[in-house]
């Protein structure tokens, strides 16, 4: 397949990255790559879904590699997979591949393995530069359910139209599914069975990175990974719902400029200039004379361990930084790409956080189960609501009017290709009810 057409054929599908970051695919794919490294690595505790694509759909998404391997002219494809999860891949296929371009590379259990930058350097040795993108290293980073999306749109002609969602926690039982992109989290919890959500909150992602959900309005996207639930009293949620002028309160009354928070950080143990105990003294203290402890937070990913493991006076570091770096964004900063060689700090070896820590520091040990059910629901949903906006970059328009009858599958909403966007598609079929900026609402 030429590279154009494939291009063509992911952007047309609507595929964009599947494991939270929603960065159109089309715009990922890039001739003359090195390497293409297959994020597995199920990074935060109670997500099951990287699970399940590999137990479910190995073939196809090694499959999905070749095809890349060879568009792209890629030297390699590594699935970076902790060796925990080994036994969910099909035994006969990883003897198949023994040999072949496509590579399984077992990675530590450590927290944040699926940040961009920490799984390039443990599968491949590279640190990504900061403020930089993997390609500046000869590689592009793929979720194995974006994978998937590939082999479907390529092998059967599918468009995104549903996403793979764990959903766990406070329950009694954890499930994958895969539901109707735009159904809400309520309508989702209450057909897959969680009906009874007094006294609980529900977050859309991770408990080190997921969001506060209003269950009534927000909505399956092609980004939502898990739905978890927990009692509203838990750290994890009354964490979230502390108003950042609390947070910086708190922090301005209580730091007591250890460090510890910035010791453990990722990615400044991977080299990078990420000093996050300067940024949360210089804004909770009002110091802007050095720019530089502000900006610095266009660095971060979010993960959290300066948050959860680092701070021993309950500080949260984490969330300062991402409004710093909200706000930077908000005004358009972008980080100089530093080209210079960055070198692995010695005493990252040590700092290394275990999964298994981290789920007792979040208090979450009483809701890790051993398996997951793996279960199909048939999900029916009467109404859905389709975001424009699913993915980084521009929202799409919409090609529909109220009224229109759709199909599952018909396009209701494009952005032009060259921009930064994607394709949306009817996830039921029915009547379009409602158009808005933000929304197509389409109803059975
Ligand atoms: S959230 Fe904290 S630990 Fe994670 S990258 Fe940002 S500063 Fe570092
Ligand atoms: S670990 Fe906590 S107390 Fe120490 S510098 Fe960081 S925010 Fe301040």
């Amino acid at each position: 397949m030429e590279f154009e057409k494939l291009s063509e054929l992911v952007f047309n599908a609507g595929i964009v990255g599947a494991g939270g970051a929603g960065f159109p695919t089309h715009k990922k794919l890039a001739k003359g790559v090195k390497q293409i490294v297959v994020n597995a690595a199920e990074c935060e505790p109670l997500m099951m879904v990287d699970h399940h694509v590999l137990a479910k759909h190995f073939g196809s998404v090694v499959k999905a590699l070749n095809l890349l391997i060879d568009v792209l002219g890629a030297e390699e494809a590594i699935i970076g997979i902790k060796g925990k999860n080994m036994h969910l891949l099909d035994k006969r296929i990883v003897d198949e591949i023994k040999g072949t371009k496509v590579k399984i590379h077992e990675i530590p259990d450590i927290y944040p393995a699926g940040d961009e930058v920490v799984l390039v350097y443990e599968t491949t040795g590279k640190i990504i530069p900061e403020g930089s993108i993997p390609l500046m290293v000869g590689v592009i980073v793929l979720n194995a359910e974006t994978l998937y999306n590939i082999y479907s749109a390529v092998e059967k002609g599918e468009n995104v139209t549903r996403k793979y969602v764990s959903i766990g926690g406070d329950v009694e039982r954890d499930v994958v599914v895969r539901a109707p992109i735009g159904i809400t989290i309520r309508e989702l919890l209450e057909d897959a069975g969680y009906t009874n959500l007094e006294g609980k909150a529900v977050i859309n992602g991770g408990p080190m990175m997921g969001k506060l959900v209003d269950i009534d309005t927000d909505v399956v996207t092609k980004t939502t990974k898990g739905v978890l639930v927990f009692p509203e009293t838990h750290s994890v949620i009354q964490r979230r719902r502390m108003p950042m002028s609390m947070t910086l309160k708190r922090a301005s009354a209580a730091c007591c400029n250890c460090s510890m928070c910035s010791d453990v950080c990722p990615r400044y143990l991977l080299g990078y200039n990420l000093r996050v105990d300067k940024t949360l003294r210089a804004a909770s203290h009002g110091e802007v004379q050095n720019a530089e402890n502000f900006t610095q937070a266009a660095l971060c990913c979010g993960c959290g361990v300066c948050t959860v493991i680092g701070c021993q006076q309950m500080l949260n570091p984490q969330a300062i930084s991402m409004e710093v770096k909200g706000e930077l964004a908000r005004q358009g900063y972008r980080r100089e790409n530093n080209k210079a060689p960055q070198e692995v700090r010695k005493e990252r070896a040590g700092r290394l956080v275990s999964s298994d820590v981290l789920i007792d520091k979040l208090g979450i040990r009483r809701f890790v189960k051993t398996t997951a059910a793996r279960e199909d629901f048939d999900f029916d949903p009467r109404i859905v609501y389709i975001p424009l906006s699913q993915h980084v970059g521009k929202p799409a328009t919409p090609t529909v009017k109220e009224g229109d009858k759709v199909k599952v599958s018909d396009v209701i909403a494009v952005t032009d290709a060259t921009a930064l966007g994607t394709t949306m598609h009817a996830s039921i079929s029915g009547t379009v009810k409602k158009v808005t900026d933000k929304y197509v609402v389409i109803e059975r």
